[in-house]
């Protein structure tokens, strides 16, 4: 039996295991398909590719992605390529690109943080992203180390999470442009966790829509930790827009219990699997 996560991360961005100790667990949970997919980075492939072409290959399935920070009217929205060609110029060109912003925006976040007392986060935050592609979590990492707050999730509430002083989703490229680059890069473009955008019903729908007009073909109808109904009503979604369905976790670390590599709801049985697009 096929067993698909077509949405996970490594320490390359804000996860916490390495590629290989991401895919030892992928087929420890009977993931016979996984897709890695960074924010903003293909380095895990890379690394993957350095390998005498792969590792365990004979045992999994890799499949080559990626999350890219785009916005949307204001707002930032994921959007996951898969079956990418690493080696395309747009992927290089949008690696490149969000690479420079994520530096940029990490220093525009100190700069706020620093007006309400919290000093030093560019260097702390840096520090701790090391080679990985450096992100709010690592902020928030910090502000954990230096007592500045008691959790990273108190992080994200207080400062760092959606509308929050820290929310810097003006700075990515508009939405219509990454899905773009997507598909120069021979990839599949898919909404990630549309539940998890808090917006109404008739803004989600324009944002489907909006996203379908720019070549979009997939959206996640199952991720982890969903809640009951979220799948039924995206496969309505992916009915009326044709798209076809995704599946994945969104797996960052192992001791976030509420999230399992390789588990999320059932797929609908009227949707159509974004694989059958590789
Ligand atoms: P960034 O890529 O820098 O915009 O940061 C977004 C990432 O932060 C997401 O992919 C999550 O991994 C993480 N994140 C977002 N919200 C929260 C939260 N409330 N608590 C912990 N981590 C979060
Ligand atoms: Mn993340
Ligand atoms: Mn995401
Ligand atoms: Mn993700």
């Amino acid at each position: 039996m096929n067993r698909y996560d077509l949405h996970t991360h490594t320490k390359c961005s804000d996860g916490s295991l390495s590629v290989t100790q991401l895919i030892d667990l992928a087929i420890d949970r009977g993931v016979t398909h996984l897709a890695i997919t960074d924010h903003d980075t293909v380095n895990a492939h890379i690394q993957l590719a350095q390998m005498n072409g792969g590792y365990k290959e004979d045992q999994i399935n890799i499949i080559k992605g990626i999350e890219i920070s785009s916005q949307w009217n204001n707002m930032g929205i994921h959007i996951v390529g898969l079956n990418i060609d690493i080696d395309s110029v747009a992927i290089k060109n949008v690696v490149a690109h969000q690479t420079q912003l994520r530096l940029q925006r990490v220093k525009t976040i100190a700069k706020k943080l620093t007006h309400r007392g919290f000093p030093d986060i560019t260097e702390g935050a840096m520090r701790l992203a090391g080679d990985s592609q450096i992100g709010r979590p690592h902020i928030a990492q910090y502000m954990v180390e230096q007592g500045m707050v008691s959790s990273v999730a108190q992080a994200f509430t207080k400062y760092l999470g959606t509308g929050k002083v820290g929310d810097v989703s003006s700075i990515w490229p508009d939405l219509e442009q990454v899905v773009k680059w997507i598909n120069e890069a021979g990839g599949v473009a898919v909404l990630a966790h549309p539940s998890r955008y808090k917006m109404t019903r008739t803004k989600g729908r324009r944002l489907m829509a909006d996203f379908c007009d720019a070549g979009g073909q997939a959206i996640e109808v199952c991720a982890g930790n969903q809640v009951p109904g979220v799948a039924e009503a995206m496969a309505t979604i992916c009915n009326e827009f044709n798209f076809h369905a995704s599946v994945g976790s969104d797996f960052h670390n192992p001791d976030y219990k509420w999230v399992r590599l390789g588990q999320y709801p059932k797929l609908p049985k009227t949707c159509i699997p974004v694989w059958e697009l590789f």
